[in-house]
């Protein structure tokens, strides 16, 4: 489950699937009040109790923005289960805050995944703060790894260098990587559905770096099976990449408390968290109102016939690259 505590953000992402949402771009900034965070956190333990959700996961904007991080932090990591322990919490952060809230996250011990862009899209002093974060954040090297770097690929020459140097300079064993998705406007950078061939030989190479240099690489959401070559699935698969094909029902919650699938299907709307009498509810409708998109509505001409589709194994793409006149 994603919480998105704030609109606000100091970061400018060109991919950014929040493109239009965000507090710099209409003037509105948008915090989430303790009391509906706790509201929230209610939802959350309920799915976590119920192995429905892994992990809180606190996004923003930039997160570390909210006056009362600090707060909603320590609130998020108390909770606790007899059965299933802690509720994980993960940080989705630029990286780019004071040296305090770097030594706040590196003391709880909270899992922080740091989206980083190339050095050249940043000012010198934004670089440097993000470096100076990093060497805070992995200052003690716990057993799992908790800090990951994360990269957004939305261009086929894309470099992905600084990003290895940066894990082999504080020593991150950690990469997430995802190509870059359409908003609902399609105002941000991003890989159109039939460009994703082309972004695949760079996926396939930095997969087999990251195996050279002993980093565990993920990728995010899912990919069609049609634009991934046989041997690049085998590349991939050697170098301990595993890809998905349908998405899972993904649960977003804005400061207003309004319920999205994900930031780039924000155009189906839910209602509010507190529309739904339990977290149990809220998944079930959101699976039940994405089904058709999924299932019934293809990418492409070529779906129609495709075992892959027919088999509900791909469900062609992501969900946002659909047409959904008629369907919402
Ligand atoms: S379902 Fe569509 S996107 Fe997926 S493999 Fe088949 S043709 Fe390709
Ligand atoms: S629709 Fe699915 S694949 Fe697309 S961004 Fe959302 S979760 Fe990811």
């Amino acid at each position: 489950m994603n919480i998105m505590l704030t609109n606000r953000c100091n970061g400018t992402c060109q991919y950014c699937f929040l493109k239009g949402e965000l507090a710099q771009d209409h003037g509105v900034p948008k915090d989430i009040t303790l009391e509906d965070f706790h509201t929230i956190l209610k939802y959350a333990h309920h799915l976590f109790s119920l192995g429905s959700i892994d992990s809180l996961n606190l996004m923003g904007g930039e997160p570390t923005l909210h006056p009362k991080f600090r707060e909603i932090l320590k609130a998020s990591l108390t909770y606790k289960t007899k059965k299933s322990g802690f509720m994980p919490v993960s940080i989705f952060t630029n990286g780019l805050f004071p040296e305090e809230t770097g030594k706040l996250l590196q003391q709880e011990g909270c899992r922080v995944m740091v989206n980083v862009n190339h050095p050249l899209s940043y000012p010198e002093c934004h670089w440097n703060m993000l470096h100076k974060n990093l060497s805070i954040l992995t200052e003690t090297i716990a057993s799992e790894p908790w800090v990951t770097l994360s990269l957004n690929i939305d261009r086929a020459d894309q470099d992905f260098e600084y990003l290895l140097d940066l894990c082999q300079q504080y020593r991150i064993k950690k990469i997430r990587v995802d190509i870059s998705r359409p908003e609902p406007n399609k105002r941000n950078t991003h890989i159109k559905m039939e460009d994703i061939p082309g972004v695949m030989p760079l996926l396939v190479n930095l997969a087999q770096r990251c195996k050279q240099m002993g980093i565990e690489m993920n990728t995010d959401c899912c990919l069609p099976i049609c634009g991934i070559s046989n041997e690049q699935l085998q590349s991939l698969e050697k170098s301990g990449v595993e890809l998905s094909f349908k998405c899972s029902g993904g649960i977003d919650v804005t400061p207003d408390l309004e319920i999205w699938h994900c930031a780039p299907l924000r155009s189906i709307k839910f209602g509010k968290i507190t529309d739904y009498p339990d977290g149990v509810a809220l998944v079930k409708e959101i699976a039940r109102k994405t089904a058709p998109l999924r299932w019934n509505v293809s990418s492409k001409e070529s779906c129609k016939d495709c075992k892959w589709w027919t088999l509900k194994i791909c469900q062609g793409g992501c969900l946002s690259s659909k047409k959904m006149d008629g369907i919402f």
